[in-house]
């Protein structure tokens, strides 16, 4: 499914299998979950994708043909961040994810939305058994850059996740599993939103326009709207930090000084380094989490991209060829 220009449908098209380079893995993919970043790179929302592009940055796939890491017949999975120049002054100092050469999966380089795929094997991971392609592929994104965003809550106890989608269903179990209070955000009237919330441990679920019970350590905001800080920012106390996780936000509104004041503070996550896949697979390999996804066939990955626009997606949409 090929994206030819933004703001227009992605397009079927029958292309030869593609040929690996050095350095790279040929993978039959089995599952590709939707992010809402594929939502902003379709909608113009994000500048300079390759185009034509492949998207899909949350690939499950089997190795078809292999490397030297990775043999045929091993699963992998291919996530956002396909490939860095490793000597930037980022690079060199722990912060691949910020590598001023970096490509994209599905942004720079051709996605999963796809039969079959290329990936550096050297930012590819294993992934753990105890999920089926389905369920694992909404961990390579939705969890890997959630789990990120959720590091910046430092050792936070109350948590406030705004937006509960694909990324916030995971990240508040992984926040409970952590011992922590998790308050969910949805849009207001989603009922059905904030009870799937309380089933997976939130302690309180109400509409993003409601004051939580308890003032907030920090919040993390996962929808792509900019009026979610200053709100958050209301709900969080002194010395609390709000994390934005998306890549595209729209404009924030300005706001008093004193909301800030009291050493709050506002910041963004920006990607993924390896290691954060790396503690975050391996954290998911361990506590069994519950991966809620909606599978469309990969024809109809507009369809998908739909839904997810519209907000109709209960945890992550996952294209399936
Ligand atoms: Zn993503
Ligand atoms: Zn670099």
């Amino acid at each position: 499914m090929v994206l030819h220009e933004q703001r227009t449908p992605l397009r079927l098209e029958d292309r030869p299998a593609p040929e690996p380079g050095p350095g790279q893995v040929l993978l039959r993919v089995r599952a590709c979950a939707v992010c809402r970043t594929d939502l902003h790179i379709v909608d113009g929302e994000l500048p300079r994708p390759k185009l034509p592009v492949i998207p899909g940055h949350q690939i499950v796939a089997t190795v078809e043909q292999g490397g030297r890491r990775f043999a045929a017949g091993e699963r992998v999975g291919v996530p956002w961040l396909g490939w860095t120049d490793g000597t930037c002054r980022f690079c060199r100092t722990g912060r691949e994810n910020l590598c001023d050469q970096a490509r994209f999966t599905g942004y720079d380089l051709d996605g999963g939305y796809a039969e079959m795929a290329l990936a550096d094997e050297r930012y590819c991971f294993p992934v753990p058994d105890s999920y089926d392609d389905l369920h694992a592929a909404p961990l390579l994104c939705a969890g890997l850059i959630g789990y990120r965003t959720l590091r910046f809550a430092g050792d936070a106890e109350r948590i406030g996740l705004y937006g509960f989608g694909a990324a916030a269903h995971l990240i508040a179990q992984v926040a409970v599993h952590q011992g922590r209070r998790v308050f969910a955000f949805t849009r207001p009237g989603d009922a059905e939103g904030q009870r799937f919330a309380r089933e997976l441990g939130a302690v309180w679920a109400g509409g993003s326009d409601e004051k939580p019970p308890d003032e907030l350590d920090a919040a993390l905001i996962f929808a792509p709207v900019g009026a979610l800080v200053p709100v958050a920012l209301r709900a969080t106390s002194k010395g609390g930090t709000v994390v934005a996780g998306g890549i595209h936000m729209s404009d924030i509104p300005s706001f008093p000084y004193e909301m800030l004041w009291g050493e709050r503070s506002v910041r963004s996550v920006a990607n993924l380094t390896r290691r954060d896949g790396e503690e975050f697979l391996l954290l998911a390999g361990q506590t069994k989490l519950r991966v809620e996804v909606q599978r469309f066939p990969l024809e109809e990955a507009n369809a998908a991209l739909q839904a997810l626009r519209q907000g109709q997606v209960r945890g992550a949409a996952v294209l399936v060829p």
